[in-house]
């Protein structure tokens, strides 16, 4: 990237901003030789990103889905929108960090980004986002999370 005003590459950002609704990241950019200050929008590809189910299906990665099993899951907790929207926000990211060149994510590896993510947001709604994505094959393992994170 060059400075529009005198072409440096010598740039500097000097605040960055996500935006969830349309996946972009907006950020203010400072030229080091001339001083210029601009913003730049870059859109975050996610169109490649494929979850591949338990049964080798694959479909697209669906931010709406997503997002309504963190509702589901944080209903009746104090959590923000932003806090919300943030969580979801970094789950894609790492999703397509983890999936990198391949484009393709396993669901497991989604679900398991997804409960790291709400075991630092909330976590009630990270017991009850492993539940109901039965994570735990037995009863046993779901006690044992419970216990796991009263003592932490
Ligand atoms: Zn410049």
């Amino acid at each position: 990237m060059r400075c529009p005003s005198c072409l440096s590459t010598d740039l500097k950002v000097t605040d960055s901003r996500n935006h969830i609704e349309d996946s972009s990241i907006h950020r203010r950019r400072l030229c080091l030789s001339c001083g210029h200050k601009f913003r730049t929008t870059e859109r975050i590809e996610n169109k490649a990103l494929l979850v591949i189910k338990r049964d080798g299906r694959r479909e697209s990665f669906d931010r709406e889905k997503l997002r309504h099993g963190l509702i589901r899951a944080l209903e009746k907790r104090d959590v923000s929108a932003e806090s919300l929207a943030q969580a979801i926000f970094h789950i894609e990211q790492q999703a397509i960090s983890l999936a990198s060149s391949s484009g393709e994510i396993n669901s497991d590896d989604l679900g398991g980004l997804t409960l790291t993510e709400l075991k630092s947001l909330d976590p009630v709604a990270y017991v009850r986002f492993a539940s109901v994505y039965k994570m735990f094959q037995d009863p046993n393992e779901f006690i044992e999370e419970i216990k796991e994170l009263t003592h932490s």
